[in-house]
């Protein structure tokens, strides 16, 4: 893989920031958009702007076609066995908002588990906490190491008779940890448990099976796989997405509606209520065409590459600790200097042109567990080269004795 060719399907990679050449290294947040990706957004505005699957007009049929397409790349992008359990969300969050208020709140009942991990995000935190509040179910945590690791042997006093649910992310944002989810999956259907894995972080990073996993629920977001913000999915197993009510009322996911009775329509419409996000959802599937052209053997190789020398070369820096230092990780470095606040060092390097990411990354109970306010987190993609880290090292070496 030649990173230059890479770099140049990136358009925002040639921006200046205060004046100097961007060096982007906040890519868990959120990654830039290769040209194919902006070319599909802007043809679809110009040649066929169109609603979706009502329309027996050709541009609407052109529209609809196109966006199911997507539906099949990202069938096939997580080897799901059937298109009908792909279903389009506005984002992670969304997904799992909608598996906590459908699937959860059908299941629960007073004295019932779910079980997340010390490592999520908030939005693998709430929407759990917020239904369990509502049918008087009981939250309970896989603690993790020192390195950042989830303690998997604790899993046998975790997982009862009264787990439910089991939502876990992949690879933590904030440590960058590959987490062994097969193990975690297996464990919870002994107990038939039902699990969902959010992939926010893992797309882009490695390849996905849903099936070799048997996860019951994966999501993940279009804008942290090179596609656009506000689109994500939901993929749930076939059988488990028919037995689940719907969450959001509207058009799109009815079959017939009286005002005595309305009956569904079948997956995935029936969670795909109002117009979706029509554009979005086509354009994530030329993002994940874009994915698709390299290999990821190449993808891997580079960004672990990349790590290892992010890694040797940020532990040159005296006073620098390492949040997160996981055997299994990918593309996070999480780091602190010295007592420097990271919202400090974030503000000094972006005069130089260096987007990190700086705070809890919203991983709070995280961060607490460290005892920390935050950290200062650099995060890989497949454009960031040897340059981008020597810049970032550069710059905190310039930086860092004003706060020190
Ligand atoms: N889960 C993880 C692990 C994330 O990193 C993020 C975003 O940072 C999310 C969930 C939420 O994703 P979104 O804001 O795209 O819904």
């Amino acid at each position: 893989m030649m990173i230059e060719q890479v770099r140049k399907e990136f358009p925002l990679l040639t921006e200046t920031v205060n004046g100097n050449p961007l060096i982007y290294l906040d890519n868990a947040a959120t990654t830039q958009k290769p040209i194919m990706v902006l070319d599909a957004i802007d043809a679809y505005y110009k040649t066929y702007n169109s609603n979706v699957h009502r329309g027996v007009h050709s541009l609407s049929m052109k529209a609809t076609e196109a966006m199911e397409n997507t539906r099949e790349l990202v069938r096939s992008f997580l080897n799901a066995k059937r298109t009908q359990e792909i279903i389009f969300t506005s984002g992670t969050t969304a997904a799992i908002n909608l598996v906590a208020y459908s699937y959860g709140r059908k299941v629960l009942q007073p004295g019932d588990e779910v079980l997340l991990s010390g490592l999520e995000h908030h939005s693998n935190i709430v929407p759990w906490q917020m239904i369990c509040e509502e049918k008087g179910a009981t939250i309970r945590i896989i603690p993790f190491n020192e390195k950042g690791e989830l303690v998997l042997s604790e899993l046998k006093h975790l997982i009862t008779d009264k787990t439910k649910i089991v939502a876990v992310n992949h690879i933590s944002n904030s440590l960058g940890t590959i987490n062994d989810i097969k193990t975690i999956i297996e464990k919870a259907h002994q107990v038939d448990a039902k699990v969902l894995i959010d992939g926010a972080q893992a797309v882009a990073h490695l390849p996905v099976d849903v099936q070799a996993l048997d996860c019951d629920f994966y999501c993940f977001s279009g804008h942290k796989l090179y596609g656009p913000t506000g689109v994500g999915i939901l993929y749930g197993k076939e059988e488990i997405l028919d037995a689940m009510p719907p969450f959001f009322g509207g058009g799109e996911m009815i079959s017939c509606v009286t005002f005595e009775k309305t009956t569904y329509n079948e997956l995935p419409f029936k969670f795909e209520a109002g117009t979706p996000n029509i554009v979005g959802n086509i354009a994530l599937g030329t993002a994940i065409q874009f994915l698709n052209s390299y290999s990821w053997d190449d993808i891997i190789m580079h960004e672990e590459k990349l790590l290892e020398y992010l890694t040797v070369e940020l532990l040159t820096i005296d006073e620098l600790k390492i949040y997160g230092t996981a055997d299994h990780k990918t593309s996070v470095v999480s780091f602190l200097v010295g007592d420097t606040h990271p919202y400090d060092v974030g503000v000094l390097l972006d005069k130089l042109g260096i987007a990190v990411r700086t705070g809890q990354h919203c991983t709070e109970p995280l961060m607490d567990h460290f005892g920390i306010p935050g950290t200062v987190r650099a995060s890989l993609s497949i454009y960031n080269n040897k340059e981008d880290v020597d810049a970032l090292i550069s710059g905190l070496k310039k930086t860092l004795p004003m706060l020190l």
